[in-house]
């Protein structure tokens, strides 16, 4: 195999950055993301020769292909992976489960937070040790290299961040959010951790005012100097690779549930519930490589940026209204950051036919939507886009009747989150236009637990005489959390100086 190297989305010169660059910068210094240089190929006997991997090793096999040995030898990536799904509560990592004719949930959530973010941060999380313990390898303490994340959240993010980096030698993290703003259970997951290397600030302001606070002290060239800032935000490269794996798990496993008969002939689409599009990106890449994909279906909210550009092209902020709070708060945004990925192939494959060239067209409709807040993609990008990916908005309204429709519908009373709920009504919209002779099965991701959105669950569910959130929703270990002491340190103004003078007090240099 040829060695793999990246490159940056905005570059117009041929770039050949090693992976761990990649991981450990996150952002290109043009403002790009990084790309791999080339899309690997899959083996051609795939189908046949991973079809019975189990999850860690098929993680192994996809990962190996973007990572070259050598800076990742075989063994080591063994071990990363090992670590990284040790912490799972189902032996499959990424289980499937069916909860209508041709509707499998592919269930995220079983992961140290409840969320699907686990699956790739708690790899970042050791990915970022790996590097710093073979840089430190021989140094004294004062030359140690060390890594400062610091991130906003109003949720998920946060806690998976936490869970990936606690503990983890030469990395600290600390994590801002709006203090009273965040679910009860998401504060507990992120204050109730122990280690010494994770600090929650809970900053007197809003979401955005977190996320200004980050963004200035990631300018701040002197402060970053000394403490080294990093992010583990969903532009880093290692997540879209880690969430490769389970596109590729899932259909083995359905292959597995059909009846022979059906799997020779059907046809598989994967609906994602979107926010940043780095979710369905990995799908992108999966199909991309080989994976016999028919569709992947964007599944919006109200923030719909996505769904509006698949209808006609434009890409365009929606300033006046700004972010809409809906009930599936992780995918409230008003631009996707991973969609520029997506962009740099559509361009490349049917604009330029150049890689070079595909870096200088993304940068001026980057340029255009920063100043306009919009761009519009010429017709042959959209009609590429459309031979693959498809899309749908689902409002609030619909999101609590789809939970409602899940749980009267399957026989257990199934209860999924707000979020698995946008991309359920999306797969039930496709499904009902479906003729049964197409033979289209449906693979719904399934985001975050329903115990973490307990206030949207118990609205949808409430009327219904049986429904306990205690005894249906809420696990064991969730619930053990609210007796845990918890470590906040409050921020009482939203002051990009006081949250640097935290940090400043807590790492005592
Ligand atoms: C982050 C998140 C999403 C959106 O994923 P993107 O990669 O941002 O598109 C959806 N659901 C949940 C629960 C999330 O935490």
């Amino acid at each position: 195999m040829s060695s793999q190297t990246y490159r940056s989305s905005r570059c117009s010169v041929e770039q050949q950055l090693s992976f761990e660059d990649v991981v450990m910068t996150g952002l290109a210094n043009d403002g790009g993301l990084f790309l791999p240089s080339a899309i690997p190929k899959l083996p051609s006997d795939f189908l046949e020769s991973w079809k019975d991997l189990s999850f860690n090793e098929l993680a192994f096999e996809i990962l190996r292909l973007y990572i070259d040995p050598k800076e990742i030898p075989d063994l080591d990536l063994i071990n990363l992976i090992a670590k990284s799904y040790s912490k799972f509560r189902s032996s499959e990592i990424t289980p499937i489960r069916k909860i209508d004719d041709n509707l499998y949930l592919l269930e995220l959530f079983h992961g140290p937070t409840y969320a699907f973010k686990d699956v790739a941060l708690q790899f970042v999380g050791n990915l970022f040790e790996y590097f710093l313990t073979r840089r430190n390898a021989n140094k004294a303490d004062s030359d140690r290299e060390i890594i400062t994340v610091v991130g906003a959240t109003s949720g998920d993010t946060g806690s998976a961040a936490i869970y990936g980096l606690r503990g983890k030698k030469d990395v600290s993290v600390f994590i801002l959010y709006p203090t009273g703003r965040i679910s009860p259970i998401q504060e507990q997951q992120m204050t109730t951790v122990e280690d010494a290397n994770v600090h929650t600030l809970s900053v007197n302001g809003t979401f955005d005012d977190c996320q200004d606070i980050v963004k200035a002290i990631f300018s701040d060239k002197e402060f970053n100097d000394k403490y080294h800032v990093g992010a583990v935000n969903s532009i880093n490269w290692a997540r879209i690779l880690a969430q490769q794996t389970y596109y590729f798990y899932s259909y083995f496993q359905l292959q597995k549930e059909l009846t022979a008969k059906d799997s020779k002939d059907s046809k598989v689409r994967f609906v994602v519930p979107s926010g940043n599009f780095g979710d369905i990106l990995a799908g992108y890449y999966a199909y991309k490589m080989g994976l016999p994909v028919d569709k992947l279906i964007i599944a919006t909210n109200e923030n719909d940026i996505l769904d509006r550009f698949m209808k006609s092209g434009e890409y365009s902020k929606q300033q006046e209204t700004g972010v809409k709070a809906t009930h599936s708060p992780a995918m409230d945004i008003l631009i996707s950051s991973n969609f520029e990925r997506l962009l740099w192939y559509l361009i490349r494959d049917n604009v330029t036919h150049d890689d070079s060239k595909a870096g200088e067209t993304l940068n001026d409709w980057m340029k255009q939507l920063k100043e306009n807040g919009k761009f519009t993609a010429p017709k042959e990008v959209l009609t590429a886009a459309k031979l693959i990916f498809d899309s749908e908005r689902v409002d609030d309204e619909q999101t609590i009747k789809t939970i409602k429709e899940v749980y009267t519908s399957h026989p257990e009373n199934y209860i999924v989150d707000p979020h698995t709920s946008v991309g359920v009504a999306t797969s039930y919209r496709f499904i009902a236009k479906d003729e049964p002779s197409e033979n289209i099965q449906y693979i719904s991701l399934s985001t975050a637990h329903p115990a973490k959105f307990s206030e949207v669950v118990n609205k949808a569910l409430d009327s219904f005489d049986n429904y306990s959130f205690e005894k249906d929703v809420l696990p064991d270990e969730l619930k053990a959390l609210s007796e845990k002491p918890k470590r906040i340190k409050l921020i009482d103004e939203a002051s990009v100086e006081k949250v640097k003078q935290a940090i400043r007090d807590e790492l005592k240099f």
